[in-house]
């Protein structure tokens, strides 16, 4: 009981230290750990460096989850067509880790029935033996035979762990049955499980108040950006008070996935590790659609080979995505080529279902951060993760390099292992079987109609910096296409109060916020 007491008492304390006290207690003590990126991978690692006890600083130059890791297919998945690389240590570890997400965060991740509809049964048995040789560029269709393979190996490797149920197969007939608006020359469906992430922000959010629970040597702060390195002094900037600081940790952890090169030249070191990748989704509020599948997604392989997917968010339908090389990882947007390829797709399963660009209510893009690569297909890049060691100065810098959102642990787990090597710090705690938050994020309800009582609670204990904070990433009134103008204008007066902003100011977050929905996923309001 006084172990709860003193949690909750923790909490309370933690909720309520001032961004400024924070700063400036960096100025006198710095953190034996930077950590550059608050996507899942740093914040990953910073949950996993605080429970062993070592005094480490996240810092995000924009909000936490709010790269790569805010645009993914939010889906826990081993990556079955991984099987087909050969890359059967990746969808071991991927599957274990899916049904660990499954385990330790049951309100956020959710066993999520996944249909691949099939059109061949023979086609594609010699994807795998021709890309082991090099001869494959575009792999052909895969049929139901390559399918089930790699659907008992899937299996196979949730083993002992039972988190979700077997595959079945299903011939035509009852497949049509079951989903009516199939297109009738489907030949069998499959049906196995993944999880769903149901927000993926939240999630990380979530580890970020895992991490500064563990007590004060752990804390992380959105709108700091890395911004120089001179001898053994590293020099951050606080983007809110436009400010510099200085820090001396032993140890920089460069977790800015796409950004991961960029971090390193800033830190006076060229290198090649990421060969960014773009990929975007729509969200469509077309309720026809969404009722032909169910809560299932919809796993299959477009007319040109591209693996795609139909998936189920809220009463919404996302669809997605394309994997496009790119220089620059600030630049992506969704593209109308991607639009109208995205629509066109659906008829290939649903093909008297209409798709109109009316019905799209949000659009998003990221950038993977994969491993850089000559490989000509972008689909075959590996997404397996790696550490890259270097230098500069007195740091050791590891730059996180690849991974799924679905291996972070195993990632951050990892990368903290290495970390507390070089510390000479022994591990304390697992987080093999560590409940993300209480289990039950009680500052949280994923549907929209939130209370002025409930944005102040998030003002207050949530690191909300900007409008587009709530927004976009605490809440999912934007992701919905939930957003009006006056909804808006409300959100900013609500939210200002809790903040303190002066009718300039909040006017200027109003300004921002549109923009930023404009701009970036086309939301015009
Ligand atoms: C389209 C798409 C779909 C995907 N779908 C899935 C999926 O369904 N399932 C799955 O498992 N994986 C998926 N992934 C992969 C997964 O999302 C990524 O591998 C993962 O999110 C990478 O996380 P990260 O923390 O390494 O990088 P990021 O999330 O990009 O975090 C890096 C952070 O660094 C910060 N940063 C940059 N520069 C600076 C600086 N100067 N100072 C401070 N901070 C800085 C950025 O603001 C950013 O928040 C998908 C990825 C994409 C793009």
């Amino acid at each position: 009981m006084e172990l709860v007491f003193f949690h909750i008492r923790h909490l309370v304390e933690i909720f309520f230290v001032q961004r400024q006290e924070l700063l400036a207690s960096l100025r006198t003590t710095s953190p034996s750990v930077l950590i550059v990126g608050g996507g899942i991978n740093g914040v990953g690692t910073f949950r996993d460096l605080a429970l062993q006890g070592v005094n480490t600083f996240l810092i995000d130059r924009s909000d936490f989850c709010s790269g790569a890791s805010s645009a993914s297919s939010h889906m826990a998945h081993g990556g079955i067509r991984y099987l087909e690389n050969g890359e059967f240590r990746l969808v071991r570890e991927a599957v274990h880790e899916r049904n660990l997400m499954i385990k330790n965060a049951p309100d956020l991740v959710q066993p999520l029935p996944t249909t691949i509809p099939i059109f061949k049964t023979f086609s594609g048995l010699l994807n795998a033996p021709l890309k082991f040789i090099g001869w494959l560029d575009k792999p052909s269709e895969r049929g139901a035979l390559v399918i089930k393979t790699g659907l008992i190996f899937y299996d196979a490797f949730t083993g002992r762990q039972r988190s979700v149920p077997k595959h079945i197969f299903e011939n035509r007939a009852k497949s049509l049955k079951k989903y009516p608006h199939l297109n009738p020359l489907v030949r069998y469906t499959a049906t196995y499980y993944d999880g769903l992430i149901l927000s993926p922000e939240r999630l990380t959010l979530q580890l970020v108040f895992d991490g500064e629970a563990e007590g004060p040597h752990a804390r992380a702060l959105n709108y700091v950006s890395l911004s120089g390195i001179s001898g053994d002094t590293v020099m951050v900037h606080d983007e809110v008070g436009n400010d510099e600081l200085t820090l001396q940790p032993k140890l920089i952890i460069n977790a800015a996935g796409p950004w991961i090169d960029r971090i390193n030249r800033t830190l006076g070191m060229a290198t090649r590790y990421i060969g960014p990748t773009k990929g975007s989704h729509l969200v469509l509020d077309n309720s026809e659609l969404r009722k032909a599948i169910g809560d299932h997604e919809f796993f299959f392989e477009n007319k040109d080979g591209r693996i795609v997917l139909i998936f189920p968010l809220f009463d919404k339908v996302m669809i997605g995505t394309s994997d496009i090389p790119v220089e620059d990882p600030d630049d992506v947007r969704c593209t109308e080529a991607e639009v109208d390829y995205f629509i066109e797709m659906v008829s290939r399963v649903f093909p008297d279902i209409p798709v109109t660009r009316k019905q799209i209510v949000y659009r998003f893009s990221g950038v993977r951060p994969l491993a850089y690569t000559r490989a000509r297909n972008a689909g075959q890049i590996t997404r397996d993760h790696h550490i890259q060691e270097d230098r500069a100065g007195k740091f050791p810098i590891y730059s996180l390099v690849g991974g799924k959102w679905t291996s972070f642990r195993a990632f951050s787990e990892q990368v903290t292992d290495r970390a507390l090597g070089f510390l000479g710090i022994e591990r304390k705690t697992d987080t093999q079987d560590l409940p993300i938050g209480s289990g039950t994020d009680a500052g949280l309800r994923l549907t929209p109609d939130y209370t002025r009582a409930e944005i102040a609670m998030m003002a207050e204990r949530e690191k909300i910096v900007h409008l587009d904070d709530l927004l976009l990433r605490r809440t999912l009134l934007a992701y919905l296409g939930q957003l009006t103008r006056p909804l808006v204008g409300q959100m900013a007066d609500w939210l200002g109060e809790s903040l303190g902003w002066n009718e300039g100011q909040k006017n200027a977050e109003i300004q921002r916020c549109l923009e930023i929905l404009a701009d970036q996923h086309q939301a015009r309001l």
